[in-house]
C-alpha cells in the first residue's frame, strides 16, 4: 500500500510499500501508518483536544539510534516533521496534519547520579518521570505545576514551577544535552561543546534539533514540602489579591507562590463548600524547612476569610501532581495566552477580578504568577529566555469541551489578554500561548527580544533549511 505524506511545502510524497518496510528494519521502535502495520501502537496524543491532526506517518522512537534514523528518513523524502515530546503544547505544535510524527514516548528513562547531583533524562520523560527518581534521593530540579507535561518541551521553552523562585528556571538547571540536528548528526550542547547551541536551547524552542536526553542540576529538596493551597471566593478576589501582592515582593526565595481563579467541580472528595463555586485558589510551596516553611506562608492563609484551606506539609511528589486532575489529556479544549507585567497595580488587579468573574466556562481559568529571585539571577541575553525581571504574568487560560464553544473561548481570552497591554509590557510566555492569535512571528519577535537576532544565527548554523519549524519557529538568518 503506498502512503502518502506531506512536504513543507504543502507538495505531497507517495511512499510505497518497500520504502515504509525499510523504515521499519531500521527501527527498534513501531511506525505507524494507514498500511496497518503495527497500528495497535499510537504515539502520545496531543494534551489539547483541540488537535486530532493525524499525522501520515508516526515513528515511536526508543532510542537516539532511532531519531536519527527518523529524521533522516524525513530528510530523504523531504517530509513535514512533527517531534513530540509530551505533548502538551497548548498550541498544537507537536501536532502535524499528514506529515511525519516523531514520537519520542517511549523514551522516558531518568538516570540519577546522586553524588555529581545529576540526573540524565531522555527526550521522551514526562515530569512526574524526573520528580518520582530524584525524590528517590532527596533530591529534585525546577519542573512545572502538572506532572504528566513533557520535560522537552517545558525546559526548551524556559519552565515555571514551584521551585523556580529558590532555584531559577526548568532551562536553567540544564547542564547538557544530547541534540540530533537536521543532517543527522548528534551532538552534544554544554558550556564546553557548542555552547551557542546551549544558549539557544535554554528557552529557544524546538528549533535547533531533537533533544534525545537532557542532563539537569539537583538540588536538596523535600521529601516534604510547606505547601499552602487557601480558597477564597472568588467575589474577594480583589482584596486578596492586594495582600497577596504585598507578600510575594517581600518573602524570601524559598516562595514561590500564584493565584488561579476557577470553579471547582462538584468532587466528593472536596469539601460541599467549594463544589460548583467561582474560588480564587492562592498557592503556594516553600521548598526549605518545613515548619518554618509552614509559618512562612501563614499570612497567605489570612488573607480573608478561607472557604476551605488545604494547606499542611505534603510530599513533595504529591504536590507536584496536586493541579493534574484540573487538566486532563485530549478532554478539554484550550486556549491559553498570558503576558508579563513590570507592575502588578490596583486597576491590573480590578481587570483580572472582572475577568475571572466573566469566565467563558466553569474549567476556564485566570492565573496571577509571581517571578523573582533566581529566575531575575541571570540577565536577558545569558540564556535565550528573554524575560528575566517582571515580577509578574497573568494567564488567560480558557479550557471547554463543545466546539461551539469555540469562537467564544477564544475570543474571551484574546480580549482579556488585549486589556492587559494596558498594564503589562506586551511580551507572552511562548510556552502558554494559543496558536494563531496573532501571527505566530509576532508572538516569538516579541518574546525573544534582542535573542531573536542571535537564534536566528544559530538557527541558520545548525538548521538552515529550517527543518524543525512545527514549534514557536525561528528563522535562520546567518
Ligand atoms: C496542563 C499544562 C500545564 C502546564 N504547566 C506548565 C508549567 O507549570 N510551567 C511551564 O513552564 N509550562 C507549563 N505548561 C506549558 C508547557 O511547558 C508547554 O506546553 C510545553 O511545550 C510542553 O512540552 P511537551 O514536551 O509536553 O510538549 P510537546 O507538545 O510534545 O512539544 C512542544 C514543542 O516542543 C518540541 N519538542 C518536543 N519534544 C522535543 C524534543 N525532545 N526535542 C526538541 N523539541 C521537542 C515540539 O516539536 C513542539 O514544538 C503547561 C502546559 C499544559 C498543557
Amino acid at each position: 500500500m503506498t502512503v502518502t505524506a506531506i512536504r513543507p511545502d504543502g507538495s505531497r510524497e507517495q511512499l510505497g510499500a518497500a520504502v515504509l518496510e525499510d523504515l521499519r528494519a531500521h527501527l527498534r521502535g513501531p511506525v505507524t501508518a494507514p498500511d496497518g502495520a503495527d497500528a495497535t501502537t499510537e504515539p502520545r496524543v496531543a494534551w489539547n483536544a483541540m488537535h486530532t491532526e493525524r499525522p501520515s506517518i508516526s515513528t515511536r522512537c526508543t532510542g537516539t539510534a532511532d531519531v536519527v534514523d527518523a529524521v533522516g528518513f524525513a530528510r530523504e523524502h523531504g517530509l513535514l516533521v512533527g517531534v513530540r515530546g509530551g505533548g502538551h503544547s497548548v498550541a498544537g505544535l507537536s501536532s502535524v496534519a499528514d506529515g511525519m510524527l516523531i514520537d519520542l514516548s517511549l523514551m522516558r528513562g531518568v538516570q540519577v547520579d546522586p553524588h555529581r547531583r545529576l540526573a540524565h533524562v531522555q527526550g521522551g520523560a514526562l515530569l512526574g518521570d524526573i520528580d518520582r527518581e530524584t525524590q528517590a534521593f532527596g533530591l529534585a530540579t525546577p519542573l512545572g505545576r502538572v506532572s504528566e507535561t513533557g520535560v522537552a518541551g517545558l525546559t526548551l521553552g524556559g519552565g515555571y514551577g514551584h521551585l523556580d523562585t529558590r532555584y531559577g528556571l526548568a532551562c536553567d538547571n540544564l547542564v547538557e544535552a544530547q541534540v540530533v540536528l537536521a543532517d543527522g548528526r548528534v551532538v552534544t550542547a554544554s558550556a564546553e561543546q557548542n555552547p551557542d547551541l546551549f544558549w539557544a536551547l535554554r528557552g529557544g524552542g524546538g528549533n535547533f534539533g531533537i533533544v534525545t536526553s537532557f542532563t539537569f542540576r539537583l538540588h536538596p529538596v523535600g521529601p516534604m514540602v510547606a505547601f499552602a493551597g487557601v480558597f477564597y471566593p472568588l467575589e474577594e478576589l480583589g482584596r486578596i489579591e492586594r495582600g497577596w501582592r504585598s507578600y510575594v515582593l517581600e518573602a524570601p526565595r524559598e516562595v514561590t507562590s500564584f493565584i488561579v481563579t476557577t470553579t471547582f467541580p462538584a468532587d466528593p472528595d472536596m469539601p460541599d463548600v467549594i463544589h460548583d463555586r467561582p474560588v480564587a485558589i492562592v498557592g503556594a510551596v516553600h521548598c526549605g524547612d518545613v515548619d518554618a516553611g509552614m509559618a512562612t506562608l501563614q499570612p497567605l492563609r489570612e488573607l480573608g476569610a478561607p472557604l476551605f484551606d488545604m494547606s499542611q506539609p505534603m510530599p513533595y511528589t504529591a504536590v507536584q501532581s496536586a493541579f493534574d486532575p484540573f487538566f486532563p489529556r485530549q478532554t478539554l479544549r484550550a486556549y491559553w495566552k498570558s503576558q508579563y507585567l513590570d507592575e502588578l497595580t490596583d486597576d491590573a488587579i480590578d481587570a483580572i477580578a472582572a475577568r475571572a468573574a466573566n469566565r467563558p466556562s466553569p474549567r476556564s481559568l485566570t492565573n496571577t504568577f509571581h517571578f523573582g529571585g533566581a529566575v531575575h539571577d541571570l540577565g536577558p541575553e545569558e540564556t535565550a529566555f528573554a524575560e528575566r525581571s517582571a515580577p509578574f504574568m497573568v494567564s488567560f487560560d480558557s479550557m471547554w469541551t463543545d466546539p461551539a464553544d469555540d469562537a467564544s473561548a477564544i475570543a474571551w481570552t484574546r480580549s482579556a489578554w488585549q486589556e492587559m497591554t494596558r498594564y503589562g509590557n506586551g511580551m507572552p510566555f511562548l510556552n502558554f500561548t494559543g496558536l494563531d492569535d496573532e501571527p505566530l512571528d509576532a508572538n516569538v519577535a516579541s518574546a525573544f527580544g534582542r535573542n531573536l537576532r542571535r537564534l536566528g544565527k544559530v538557527k541558520a548554523e545548525y538548521d538552515p533549511e529550517n527543518f524543525f519549524r512545527l514549534n514557536n519557529n525561528v528563522r535562520p538568518s546567518p
